[in-house]
């Protein structure tokens, strides 16, 4: 027989089935339950209470939303349990047993799913309870509480109904907070949203505590599939098949007086990662009050003063169970009339900035090693140092039109949109920068704050659930702005005397919580962060594979050589050839119809290149440059067709239009000139100029260009070995698919590098490679690396010529539908395709290798800086990747990943 229910204290039960698989353990009783199991075993003061299995939840989606034969009987058995475990009765009137009833993934998926408390009171119920405690205005609380939840998530009648008669029954009373509500109030609330629950479903709310259990159970399981959940797991990449446990605990009260609290705390500071603990709490409160951002919360620290004996237990705990589970924690408490109760402990969700400094810290620490500190910070959180911030010069002459709490760090620029299906549609529909702006942040508001760039909430604290989510996926975000005064129905904002409507724009600083009017410049950050650099230099040591950037410029290879690189990977000369001053000369040469002509427009090229090249060397001493000659189809250096022909047409109508001879003849010229260039233009144009005269072609018809980029590589690297500087240049020929092309190409070009090096009188280490960047070549690899002594993949062109897909048009059309329908995995330019490319890639390899011992192999296609490719990069055993200068951190970490990753499963 299935066992569906297990009590918190039934550890050795699940461990005799499923051993010390924690994994498993997650994966059956979901995060929480997991973690109350765990907790309740190492004496932690958990209220008692059991898990129902994610299985249970499956067969019961299964069925058709239909509980699984036997769940209910051993719900009702571990019911009876808790009561022995509890002494008190379920549904008894003179000693109830509440319990609670929550979702429990085993992702945590803050605040989507849903919950149900104080399950188990009823009218009669309620009535002992205000006459035995005395405290009637607690009891009617609590019945107020569990119909207002059971209407909603059970029985499906909006909140905000609910919300409304507790609004007009403040007015009524003359109160501000619910707090303040008697008894007499909450009765009349209580008749109120019964009536309301009548008139929207038909039905009673059920008074039969065991109806209550079932259907809440019920509900918890549906709420998987609710849209939020949905919306969620997409975001987060959480599979849809898992299901969601459901935990039935008993109710502990924060909310009997002055002596109990409630509250929901870190272990250290989700936002900067400080080790110290951080959250709120109140007096006198449940749990959903502290959540909810509706009242204003105290800093757990004051709990201290106000209670500083359970404040003392509470950081011992946090202690401990962050030594236990190795991991900052996040969790929720209540003190019933003095007695510390845990209701959850979880990981908590945090910043990338947090993560990296609370990995560092843990291994100061002790608490874990360097390894796992690494594995730790996920390549794409090394993004969110790099995240863009608020120009400071522009912040000097502007003053910021609110604050609130800096709860995600990074700078938003966007136009407003109060409505999350507006930002969805505005954000990702339309592509426009959105800042989301509400009240309170909700779970149902993730679409809109997903496809926003920035959040900023008038209510509501760090814990709130949006703001976790924010952080999580590294949306810049402020919240509780109490000066925002939001008019949802006139679509507009009101800070002070400051209207601001929605679509104009805000900008907004997560790292200070302070929001701007308008749209103000932002940049991007150097990664001077201290715990960043420790936890990239642990992945230097860790991983195997080189990283070198991708640079053209001085500048470039700078920063490249800050950031990390260890050589220059590719630097394309044709973008020095764009400049502006120099196109003309480049299309003098191109155009040439004579030798010398040619030689002529070449040669002035040759300084140029030569200070180019330099100033690459300088930056890069000690460390190899590796230079690719020119590559791209002549197209793209000459006017296009269609636009020499509208000149043409507009020079023979002013033609027609001469005032003298002298004006005629001047434009019988320029038609001549333009008419030549049109015909040159025609007989060089090609129908697919990306397979046709580039690379290697090119070179060899126009063989003293690849002479001139030799010679200008080598008189560089010879001024600067005069210097001092310790020059490594690689000369590499882009676009080969026949070893004879290198053959004839490589002999004048090693020929001009000795020439040059001799006139000098310098000698240096040097190498002429190739780049593999079609099957062709990669399937003679061993024929070419009798030619070549380095070989870089060039996945853009490889993975062009492979699937037969042009790069230039990849991201739009049949991709997407490929994407959308998984008729592909990967967005093949994006992510190598380990079995079409990543093939040919593993025989270049190996063939290339069995020619040449050592056989120095890199990539340098977009893919370098993918973690994914990057992984496959390590398997495959290249030497190095390179990549833009921005993604070296991302690329360092990446490959320390793939080295802690070996002989695991892909993931
Ligand atoms: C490549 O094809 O992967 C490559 C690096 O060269 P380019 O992108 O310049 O064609
Ligand atoms: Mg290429």
């Amino acid at each position: 027989m299935k066992k569906y229910v297990y009590l918190f204290n039934e550890f050795d039960d699940i461990r005799a089935r499923l051993g010390d698989d924690w994994d498993a353990v997650r994966g059956l009783l979901g995060g929480k339950g997991a973690n109350l199991l765990d907790a309740t075993h190492i004496d932690i003061p958990v209220p008692p209470g059991f898990t129902i299995t994610t299985e249970a939840c499956n067969d019961f989606l299964a069925a058709g939303e239909t509980m699984p034969e036997k769940l209910w009987e051993q719900t009702l058995e571990a019911i009876r349990k808790l009561e022995e475990q509890t002494g008190k009765k379920f549904g008894d009137v003179s000693n109830p047993l509440l319990v609670s009833c929550r979702s429990g993934a085993r992702f945590s998926m803050p605040g989507m799913m849903d919950t149900v408390l104080n399950i188990g009171l009823n009218e009669e119920i309620t009535r002992k309870l205000a006459t035995r405690t005395d405290r009637p205005r607690f009891a009617y609380d609590l019945l107020r509480r569990l119909v207002q939840m059971f209407g909603n998530v059970v029985m499906g009648v909006p909140d905000e109904v609910f919300e409304a008669v507790l609004s007009a029954q403040r007015r009524t009373s003359g109160v501000t907070t619910d707090a303040e509500l008697n008894a007499d109030a909450w009765t009349a609330v209580i008749a109120r949203f019964r009536e309301i629950i009548r008139s929207y479903t038909g039905e009673e709310f059920p008074s039969d505590p065991l109806e209550q259990l079932k259907r809440a159970t019920e509900a918890v399981f549906k709420s998987w599939n609710g849209r939020r959940a949905i919306d969620y797991r997409a975001a987060a990449g959480i599979p849809d098949d898992l299901g969601t446990a459901v935990n039935i605990q008993t109710m502990v009260f924060g909310n009997v007086g002055e002596n109990s609290a409630t509250g929901v705390f870190m272990t250290r500071n989700a936002t900067t990662g400080e080790p110290q603990l951080e959250g709120d709490y109140l007096i006198n409160a449940q749990g959903e009050d502290v959540v909810a951002g509706t009242r204003a919360t105290l800093p757990i620290a004051r709990l201290g003063e106000d209670m500083p004996e359970n404040y003392k237990s509470l950081e011992l705990i946090a202690r401990r169970l962050e030594k236990h589970h190795r991991n900052m924690q996040d969790m929720e408490f209540t003190i019933e009339e003095g007695t510390l109760w845990l209701l959850q402990t979880r990981d908590g969700k945090r910043t990338a900035q947090a993560e990296v400094r609370i990995a560092v810290n843990m291994v100061e620490e002790g608490l874990i090693s360097r390894e796992e500190a690494v594995a730790r910070v996920k390549p794409a959180q090394v993004d969110f140092f790099l995240h863009p911030q608020l120009d400071a010069e522009a912040l000097q002459d502007i003053q910021p039109v609110a604050s609130g709490l800096n709860v995600s760090p990074g700078a938003a620029v966007g136009v407003v949109a109060f409505d999350p299906d507006l930002a969805e549609r505005w954000g990702s529909e339309e592509g426009r920068d959105v800042i989301l702006v509400r009240p309170e942040t909700r779970p149902d508001d993730v679409h809109g704050l997903l496809a926003a760039k920035g959040v900023v909430t008038s209510r509501g604290g760090r814990t709130s659930h949006a703001a976790l989510v924010a952080r999580q996926f590294g949306r810049p975000a402020v919240v509780g702005v109490e000066k925002i005064e939001i008019d949802l129905e006139n679509h507009r904002m009101r800070i002070g005397e400051l209207v601001i409507e929605e679509g104009e724009h805000l900008s907004i600083d997560g790292n200070s919580g302070l929001i701007y009017q308008g749209k103000l410049p932002t940049v991007v950050p150097d990664i001077a962060n201290p715990w960043l650099i420790n936890i990239l230099s642990w992945a230097d040591d860790i991983r195997r594979l080189g990283v070198r950037a991708n640079a053209d410029y001085p500048e470039d290879a700078r920063r490249a050589r800050e950031y990390g690189a260890e050589g220059i990977g590719l630097c394309r000369t044709e973008h020095m050839f764009f400049q502006e001053e120099r196109l003309p000369i480049v299309r003098k040469m191109i155009m040439a119809t004579t030798q010398t002509e040619r030689a002529e427009a070449i040669a002035s090229l040759l300084p140029m290149q030569c200070s180019d090249f330099e100033g690459l060397f300088r930056a890069m001493d000690g460390l190899p440059v590796i230079i690719r000659l020119l590559d791209p189809p002549l197209h793209e250096f000459l006017p296009s067709e269609h636009e020499l022909a509208l000149e043409l047409t507009d020079l023979k109508l002013q033609l027609q239009h001469a005032a003298d001879l002298q004006q005629l003849d001047n434009l019988g010229t320029e038609i001549s000139k333009k008419n030549d260039l049109l015909e040159r233009v025609q007989a060089l144009s090609e129908s697919n100029p990306m397979l046709g005269t580039r690379g290697v072609r090119l070179g060899l018809l126009i063989p003293g260009l690849y002479r001139m980029q030799v010679r200008a590589v080598f008189e560089a690297a010879c001024r600067c070995h005069a210097d001092g500087v310790d020059v490594k240049p690689e000369v590499m020929i882009p676009l080969v698919s026949n070893a004879s092309e290198l053959r004839a190409m490589l002999e004048p070009l090693k020929n001009t590098a000795k020439e040059v090096m001799k006139q000098h009188g310098m000698e240096f280490g040097y190498l002429f490679g190739t780049m593999i960047e079609i099957p062709r070549a990669a399937l003679t690899a061993g024929e070419i690396a009798q030619e070549a002594e380095f070989f870089s993949f060039g996945t853009n062109d490889l993975t062009q010529t492979t699937y037969a897909i042009s790069r230039d048009d990849a991201e739009s059309g049949f991709m997407m539908h490929y994407l959308k329908n998984k008729l592909i995995r990967d967005n093949p330019f994006a992510t190598i395709d380990p079995e079409g490319v990543g093939r040919l890639m593993k025989i270049a390899i190996r063939e290339g290798r069995e020619q040449r011992d050592g056989l120095e192999i890199g990539v340098c296609g977009e893919h370098g800086g993918d973690p994914k490719s990057i992984r496959l990069c390590h398997e495959l055993g290249v030497d190095y990747v390179s990549c833009s200068p921005f993604r070296l951190p991302i690329a360092r970490l990446a490959a320390a990943h793939a080295v802690l990753n070996e002989n695991q499963p892909d993931r």
